[in-house]
């Protein structure tokens, strides 16, 4: 974990872009009281096969504009380098400087690969368009992808996106620390040297963090699962049992040397507050 220590601290929340009027007025409720613990930037998710094109375009824009940098993510499959690099002209133009660079996951069934068919392809593509001008985030995986062929495998996939370009890494979720410590130190062996940032997911609901760790091979210990499904409906105990285990595991990662922390906040305030507070982050950091 040495290497992490020698980068700036950053912290940001991600949103997904609303699907209504009504959505959009709620986001503007949590962004305000996220936006007062002055965090380092937001980002905002990108539909699968750019589902939600126009409203990740319109969210960001207007994140931006309300005076917090906000970071588009942008997923490569399905798409053609054309309508990716009018986006990439269109954030630049409107002062983004910070891009979260993903394959993404087309739904079953769903189109051809499109010309760019990993993440690594996007980060040489965004680099031989528009240069330096992008902090490029990648996505990280400490308990490995899921359609990775083996662990060995997976750590040359994540090299190619350093190699051909990324700043740092954001990391899938994970409630094992060890996995990300894990991670961390076979990068440093494999000598690369970004800021690896764990992506941290508030416990807030059982049954759709049961089914959402499935699909993205993030693990639930045995234990944390027993302990929410002994709760049942219970959504204040869930609450504060995820809010105790998710504190103490990014207090372990914090106090290891990890390089910040993202929040997977699901559009609520509440939750990620919470453990902020609890880690008495403060309202503006500074270490
Ligand atoms: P890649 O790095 O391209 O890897 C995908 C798989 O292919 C891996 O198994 C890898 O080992 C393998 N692979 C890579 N290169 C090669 C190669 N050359 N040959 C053979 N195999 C290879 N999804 C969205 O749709 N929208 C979002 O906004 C979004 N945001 C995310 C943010 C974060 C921080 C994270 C961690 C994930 C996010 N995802 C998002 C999910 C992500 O799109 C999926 O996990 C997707 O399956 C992989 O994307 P990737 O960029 O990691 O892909």
């Amino acid at each position: 974990m040495e290497s992490q220590t020698q980068f700036k601290r950053r912290f940001s929340f991600e949103f997904f872009p609303p699907k209504t009027p009504e959505g959009m007025e709620k986001l503007q409720v949590v962004r305000d009281k996220l936006a007062k613990r002055k965090p380092d930037f937001f980002s905002v998710t990108y539909g699968a096969g750019g589902s939600t094109r126009e409203r990740t375009i319109d969210t960001v824009l207007t994140l931006h504009r309300q005076g917090i940098s906000t970071a588009p993510h942008l997923s490569c499959i399905g798409a053609t380098k054309e309508s990716i690099g009018e986006l990439l002209d269109l954030y630049r133009s409107n002062g983004i400087q910070r891009i979260v660079a993903l394959r993404g996951d087309l739904p079953s069934g769903m189109g051809a690969p499109g010309e760019l068919r990993y993440a690594n392809e996007l980060v040489s593509y965004i680099r031989e368009r528009t240069g330096d001008h992008f902090s490029i985030e990648v996505a990280a995986y400490p308990e490995f992808h899921p359609q990775a062929q083996n662990a060995e495998a997976d750590l040359n996939n994540f090299r190619r996106k350093v190699e051909a370009g990324a700043t740092s890494a954001i990391t899938q979720y994970f409630f094992n620390a060890d996995s990300y410590f894990y991670f961390v130190e076979r990068c440093e062996k494999a000598g690369l040297n970004l800021p690896i940032v764990p992506g941290i997911m508030p416990i807030t609901n059982y049954s759709n963090l049961a089914r959402f760790s499935d699909m993205c091979g993030a693990e639930i210990p045995r234990w944390v699962r027993k302990q929410l499904e002994a709760y049942g409906d219970d959504s204040a105990s869930i609450r504060k049992f995820g809010e105790e285990v998710v504190t103490r595991l990014c207090e372990r990662l914090l106090a290891a040397g990890a390089p910040g922390i993202h929040f997977y906040t699901l559009n609520q305030a509440e939750p990620s507050l919470a453990v902020w507070d609890n880690l008495n982050l403060g309202d503006k950091i500074s270490f």
